[in-house]
């Protein structure tokens, strides 16, 4: 690495290195690669202000070398964890083999964020992989993670996005990438998988960081490793009704993909639904549909089955009635996972107060949905726009009938109608990162070194509920997406 400059690496990092203290079987030190020339993409200078990070007093020189892994900023003690993960089914070990953790910034506000460079060369952990990544999935990971945040939705968060000045092979000669990705942890459901081959001393201490970490209020708990496991669920339960609410579609929730933390990590092959039908799957690799949109449920209960068995150790001495505990809170998922969603859907369609009809009246609005091909976005934005919605699909009589009962459900609210209709377009966002208005930015970007269209998608998706008529462009679904792929691991 090359000599640090003054300031190392701009003004604010308070970097701590917790998790490197840590038993070591749980990471190795590790560094960023050199690369030729990095140059800045992106930054986000409104997260950097969060951090307590001003990136403004970077020239861009300075900039890219922080974001390259160049320049290490003071404090910093990169490694690379290890974890472990069930990809589609099968258990296999794992780790960072193209990251590096630069350690946990202490942000003005008192929280511990991860900051990690994602494709900054090989790792212990790289198998036989070059440690690299390329722009357009790079630039990829920061549109839709940070279009999640400003929908509301747990994420980790991109910093930054430079190129390195040198050519990374995937079929073809692509721009090698590094991403600056922030998070509340990268601790894994894979992480504990990990951990519990390594014996009770690490899995332990590992559950009692996390536990300090993202359940502080647990560390004196009695039973504190079962009501950790209760308290993962309720996120992951949270976190994928969430999903569910606004046609997210993770792709590979594999469980080295699924954050103890409750943030939504790894953006690989990621999409949006536009419309809906439970079945969509956009993953190139996912021939079974095992992590189509419908199926995302099922998946987050079966991956906590997984963090579970890591913890049964820790749960109870003995086995029979560790087993019992857990199940117990693996069982109360589908209550947990309907009842945010439910409460979600309420949201979604204005009503207030709970009526035992009311997911009967959801689920013909959404069976009505499927069978006419509905875009999930906008049909739930043009409800919110006032009745009747405009457009030629509304007429039919199956909505109108469908319509009637809604508005009836909404009048014994005893609210005017368009207070529901606020609300709801507080929920409900008008704009979403649609698959061809993404690629056609990351093909600008990384064809012909292009930023504009990105530049404009990102402010676009910056305040997705607002009503900004300018941004029609954003809100049509492409004429045909019958053939959109997407990929993992690029
Ligand atoms: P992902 O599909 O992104 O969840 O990655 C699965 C695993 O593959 C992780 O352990 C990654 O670190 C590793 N990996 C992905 N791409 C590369 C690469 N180019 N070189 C080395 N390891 C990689
Ligand atoms: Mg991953
Ligand atoms: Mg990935």
């Amino acid at each position: 690495l090359t000599a640090p400059t003054a300031g190392r690496g701009g003004a604010g990092w308070r970097f701590e290195n917790t998790y490197a203290r840590l038993p070591d079987a749980l990471f190795t030190p590790a560094e960023p690669a050199v690369v030729r020339e990095p140059r800045v993409s992106v930054l986000n200078h409104p997260l950097a202000t969060d951090l307590g990070l001003d990136l403004r007093a970077l020239d861009p020189a300075a900039a890219a070398a922080v974001f390259a892994g160049q320049c290490l900023p003071e404090g910093s003690r990169p490694i690379a964890q290890a974890y472990a993960g069930h990809q589609y089914g099968g258990f296999t070990t794992l780790g960072d083999g193209r990251a590096v953790l630069l350690g946990e910034h202490r942000t003005p506000d008192g929280r511990l964020v991860d900051v990690q460079l994602k494709g900054s060369g090989r790792t212990p952990y790289s198998r036989g992989g070059d440690g690299r990544a390329v722009l357009g999935p790079m630039l990829r990971e920061y549109v839709v993670s940070e279009a999640m945040a400003a929908l509301g939705i747990p994420t980790t968060r991109s910093l930054a996005v430079v190129t390195t000045g040198e050519s990374v092979y995937r079929g073809a000669a692509r721009k090698g990438s590094i991403l600056t990705r922030v998070a509340a942890s990268h601790i894994r459901v894979g992480t504990f998988e990990y951990a519990a081959r390594r014996g009770e001393g690490v899995l332990r201490a590992l559950a009692d960081y996390a536990i300090a970490r993202h359940d502080p209020g647990l560390v004196e708990a009695p039973d504190k490793y079962l009501a950790f496991l209760r308290a993962v669920a309720d996120r992951q339960a949270s976190l994928v009704a969430r999903w569910q609410l606004v046609g997210f579609v993770h792709g590979v929730m594999n469980t080295d993909n699924v954050a103890v933390s409750g943030e939504t990590i790894d953006y690989g092959p990621c999409a949006f639904m536009n419309a809906y039908d439970p079945a969509t799957v956009f993953s190139s690799i996912d021939h079974g549909g095992r992590y189509a949109y419908g199926n995302q449920p099922h998946v987050a209960q079966w991956n906590l089955a997984r963090f579970a068995e890591t913890l049964l150790p820790l749960i109870a001495a003995d086995p029979a009635e560790a087993v019992a505990a857990a199940t117990g809170v693996l069982d109360e998922f589908p209550a947990r996972f309907g009842g945010y969603w439910l409460a979600g859907m309420r949201q979604k369609l204005g009503l207030r107060g709970e009526e035992d009809g009311d997911a009967d009246l959801i689920g013909r609005l959404l069976a009505w949905m499927r069978t006419t091909r509905a875009d999930f976005t906008n049909t739930f934005r043009d409800l919110s726009s006032g009745v009747p919605p405009a457009g030629d699909r509304y007429q039919a009589a199956e909505f109108r009938a469908w319509a009637a009962e809604w508005h009836e459900r909404l009048t014994r609210d005893g609210q005017p109608e368009a207070a529901a209709y606020e609300r709801m377009r507080a929920v409900n966002p008008a704009v979403v990162p649609r698959n061809h208005r993404v690629e056609e930015a990351l093909a600008a970007a990384e064809e012909r070194d292009d930023l504009s269209a990105l530049r404009r998608l990102l402010d676009a998706l910056a305040a997705p509920y607002a009503d900004r008529p300018e941004l029609a462009e954003y809100r049509d679904p492409p004429a045909d997406e019958s053939g959109y792929r997407t990929f993992c691991g690029t």
